[in-house]
């Protein structure tokens, strides 16, 4: 399958993964269940992680490429993402 996004970082699609602060942490936290109760504390949490993450651009870059649809990436949850992306698509297209 032809990629057929831009990237806007010098990446290596699998490099950034290795130095994710997640890599280690509770994988609920990320892939929290919903919106409201528990998975705000979820997604608090995890929100804290991303923020100190050294590979926070690359992350959410790769998932808005992708259009990773559930979970936490880049310290955005899936409604955010989905405010952002049409923004980043359009810059992604005036930049090819
Ligand atoms: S930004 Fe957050 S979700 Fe992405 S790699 Fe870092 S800690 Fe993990």
């Amino acid at each position: 399958m032809a990629l057929t996004w831009i990237r806007t970082h010098d990446w290596d699609a699998d490099a950034w993964r290795n130095r994710s602060l997640c890599r280690d942490s509770n994988a609920d936290l990320f892939f929290p269940i919903g919106s409201t109760g528990h998975a705000l504390d979820q997604i608090d949490a995890a929100k804290d992680v991303c923020a100190v993450c050294p590979v926070k651009s690359e992350c959410l870059e790769f998932a808005l490429a992708t259009n990773q649809e559930a979970g936490i990436w880049g310290g955005t949850t899936e409604e955010e993402r989905r405010k952002v992306r049409k923004d980043w698509l359009t810059k992604q297209r005036r930049a090819g």
